[in-house]
Parts: C-alpha cells; structure tokens; sequence
C-alpha cells in the first residue's frame, strides 16, 4: 500500500482580468460521495485537459473523471498572457534560444504537435478567433541590446529555415501606437489564446463524457490492492490510474521533491476603453502581441470585444517557497506595471487597471519536465518550464498515451530527457535564484 498525503494545495493570488472578462457556459459540479472510474485526472488546466481529451480518444467508453481543486478558467492555466509559442522560448537562458540546431528543431516539433492538437479541440469546440488566433507575434525591442538579442535570434530562425521578418521603429509604431519600440522580429507560428475562455471552452466541450468536478481538492492520494483512491473534501475518486496535471504542485504529492523551482508571473489588465476613443496614435491597431526580445523583459497584448479594448501587460518574476504572495508584493508589482505601461504609452496615463494578478510557473534548471510513471500506475504530467500552454499541453497528450501503452515517435523522443536537475536546498534556492532573477531584469532594463 503506498499512501500520501497533499502537502499544500493551490491558493489564487488576486482575481486575473481573463477571466473576470470570460462567460462561464457550463455548469460547476463539486465531487460528493464515493466515485469509481477506469481513470483519474488530477488538475485542469493544460495538461489535465489535453491528457482528458487524448484519453477520451484513445479509451472511448472508458469512464474519465477530471478533479481540480480551484474553478476552470481561475488557476495558472486561465491566467497567463496566452502565447502559444512554436518557436524556442526558453525563459532560464537569458535568450529564448538555447539548444543546438537538431535540439531547436526536436522542440519546435513538438511545440507545433501539440499546437495542431489544441488547433483541432479550437475547431471541435467551436471556439472563435477572440479565444484561439493564429496570428503569430513579435519579439518587441526597446534598446540596441533588444535589437542585437531579435538579430541573433532571426540568425537562428534563419539557420532552421523558420519565416521570420523583422520591423523597424515605425511599422512597430503604426502597430502598437507606442514610439517605444526600435525594432520586432515577427514569426507567424504562435497562436493567441484568450486564456480562459480556452480552458473553459476546452472543458464545456469534453464534459458531455467526462465527468469534470471542480472545488474538489485531492487531499490524499492512496494506493490499495491495485487501484488509487483520491480523497477530497467531500468525495472520493477510486481507479486503476492516475494522471497527474497538476504542474508545480506534483512536489506537493511527493514527487520529483528539491528539483523544482516555483516562480511567480505578475499581470495587470486595464479597464475597457472605447477602441476609438484614443485613436489609433495612442495604442495603434486592435489586437496585438508582444513579447520581450529580452525574455526578462515586458510581455504586452491589446485586445478588442465588441468595441472595446484593453491592455495587458506581464512583467517581473520572483521565486517563492510559498504558494500565496502577501498584499504588498501585488501592490509593488502593481506599480512596476504601472510604470512599464506609462512609459509605452503615455496617452493611456489616465487608463487604470481594473485587475491585477500573479500566477505560479514551475521551471527546472535543465528545462527538463517533471514527467512519467512515478508510481505504479501513477503518471505525472508536470513542469512545463514557463510555455505550458504548448509544453503542459505537450505533457498531457504523452502521458494519456504512455498510460495506454500508446507507443509513438512523438512518445519516444519525448521520453527521452533527463530527469529535471537538483535545486540547492533552502535559503539558499532562495537567495540564489532571486538573485539571478533580479540581475536578468536589471540587465533587460528598458526591455522591462
Ligand atoms: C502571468 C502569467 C503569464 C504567463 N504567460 C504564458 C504565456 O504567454 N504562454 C505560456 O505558454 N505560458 C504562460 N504562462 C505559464 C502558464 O500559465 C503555465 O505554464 C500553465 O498554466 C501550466 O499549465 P498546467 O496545466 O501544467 O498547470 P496549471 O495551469 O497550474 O494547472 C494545474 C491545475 O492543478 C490543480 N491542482 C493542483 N493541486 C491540486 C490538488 N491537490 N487537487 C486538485 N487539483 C489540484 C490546480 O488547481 C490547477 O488548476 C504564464 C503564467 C503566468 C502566471
């Protein structure tokens, strides 16, 4: 018998402006009582919804039940900037690009498998252009350094044969509105979510065969006599396998303990504008895209529903032993939001944010994945090293397919990584990574 209790569980860190703006269509279920079923998915998010939808395909008939412990739409997976990224995008090396030639385009590969698959249950799930845009995005440059870092990463691109195009500071400002810019680098790949509407959306369309219950915390997860049986609040989840999704919190479960690193993101949403209502000199046309071209720099969207636009900008990390950061670090990040759009654009200076959040990323320090069987019958799909709406989607579909014994190509590259690296013990992971987190960002400096 192998029994385990939940060490912590996971806590919301301010309301994020997704989904305060998303429509919720289907209705919320709480586990009550005792449930037996041939699979259990813990967490939905990336990762627990794309292993539900592969395993629905793989096992039709065979009963599913998804558990999270918060709301769809509300954890990390609904509160992020939405980038679906098919480039390298590697956040801990300073540049996005850190693999060899064949190493970039394995990851490319799978970026862009499990792209297509999130592409087909967009189109299964009639999700619209404002929840899933395949409109590609920009590496934005601020300084001579975030031209030179967008120079050297076409030079890769170009090397792969990847279509890139680079813009000068006026197409930048025609686009954004803002003078800010020196330069982008642009590449079609990436498609935009509106993220929690897509998780939400992803979950309305797989809850006709899969039972989703949400507010339904695993508290315990214990092996007998051949099958797991998770324990919640006020049910229980009894089968024979076990997915786990639950990114950073699978340490939590007891597993791949002192080898990951939980970072927090910082976000603010503005209030609606009247898309008009600046005109087009003061935030440009109405929908685009930045990321840094520094990755420790600002992420920036522009979004327009029906009329009206907002703003949302993502900047400053910070590494953390606990799952909640306190009222005053929101309200310091608050202000460097404040201070990164102002800059941008200072037209907007009487535009105030209507929500500010943060949200919980895991990273390991060989940008491996926290992934595979760690018990018997126990998978985890976890780690996704800052892009987990590709890479968590990625981890989901492999771990439905290696708990089906589905052997496949994708399966067998994808499997062969090494295990994610140890982390120094506390403080000195702390002290450590903080400290490398603060000199990346004053390197990026305008960039941020
Ligand atoms: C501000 C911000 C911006 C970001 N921008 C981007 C971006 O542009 N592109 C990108 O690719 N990534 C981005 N990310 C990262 C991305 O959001 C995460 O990588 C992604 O959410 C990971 O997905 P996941 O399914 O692995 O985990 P999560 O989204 O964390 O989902 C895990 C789920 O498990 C549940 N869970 C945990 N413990 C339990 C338990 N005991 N019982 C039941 N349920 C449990 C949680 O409630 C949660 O819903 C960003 C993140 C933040 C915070």
């Amino acid at each position: 018998m192998t029994t385990g209790s939940v060490r912590r569980l996971p806590v919301e860190n301010g309301v994020s402006g997704w989904e305060a703006i998303s429509e919720r269509r289907f209705p919320l279920r709480k586990l009550e009582g005792a449930v037996s079923a041939d699979w259990l998915i813990v967490g939905a998010g990336f990762a627990g919804l794309s292993a539900a939808r592969r395993l629905q395909a793989l096992r039709p008939g065979e009963k599913i039940v998804l558990l999270d412990a918060g709301e769809i739409g509300k954890g990390t997976s609904g509160r992020n900037s939405g980038f679906m990224i098919d480039v390298p995008h590697n956040l801990s090396a300073g540049e996005y690009s850190s693999g060899g030639a064949e190493a970039t385009q394995v990851e490319m590969a799978q970026n862009r498998f499990a792209i297509a698959f999130a592409r087909d249950a967009a189109q299964d799930y009639g999700m619209s252009r404002e929840t899933f845009d395949p409109a590609g995005k920009i590496n934005a440059a601020a300084t001579n350094r975030g031209l030179k870092l967008n120079a050297s990463f076409g030079q890769s691109l170009k090397a792969a044969g990847e279509k890139h195009l680079f813009l000068d500071a006026a197409e930048m400002r025609e686009l954004t509105g803002s003078s800010y810019y020196v330069g982008g680098l642009y590449t079609p790949g990436t498609v935009l979510i509106q993220p929690a509407d897509y998780v939400r959306q992803f979950a309305a369309g797989l809850s006709g065969n899969i039972d989703i219950f949400e507010r339904s915390p695993v508290t315990s997860l214990t092996r007998r006599d051949g099958k797991w049986t998770a324990s919640c609040p006020s049910g229980s989840v009894t089968a024979a396998k076990v997915i786990l999704g639950v990114n950073g919190h699978i340490d939590d479960f007891g597993h791949f303990g002192g080898r990951l690193m939980h970072i927090f993101a910082y976000a603010s949403m503005t209030s609606g504008f009247p898309a008009d209502e600046f005109g087009s000199s003061a935030s440009g046309k109405d929908r685009w895209a930045l990321l840094p071209a520094d990755a420790m720099g600002a992420t920036i969207r522009k979004i327009t529903t029906n009329g009206v636009s907002r703003i949302v900008i993502r900047t400053k990390y910070t590494y953390e032993t606990k799952v909640a950061v306190g009222e005053r670090r929101m309200a310091k990040m608050k202000e460097e939001h404040r201070r990164s759009f102002e800059a941008r654009f200072p037209q907007l200076a009487r535009t105030g944010f209507e929500h500010s959040w943060a949200g919980r990323l895991c990273l390991s320090r060989n940008h491996a994945p926290a992934f595979g069987e760690v018990e018997e019958g126990l998978f985890s799909a976890c780690c996704e090293n800052g892009l987990g709406t590709v890479k968590s989607t990625l981890a989901g579909i492999m771990a439905a397919d290696l708990a089906t014994g589905t052997m496949s190509p994708e399966l067998n590259r994808y499997m062969d990584h090494p295990e994610p690296s140890r982390i120094p013990p506390e403080p000195f992971a702390w002290l450590g990574i903080n400290g490398v987190i603060r000199l990346q960002e004053l390197r990026a400096g305008r960039e941020g």
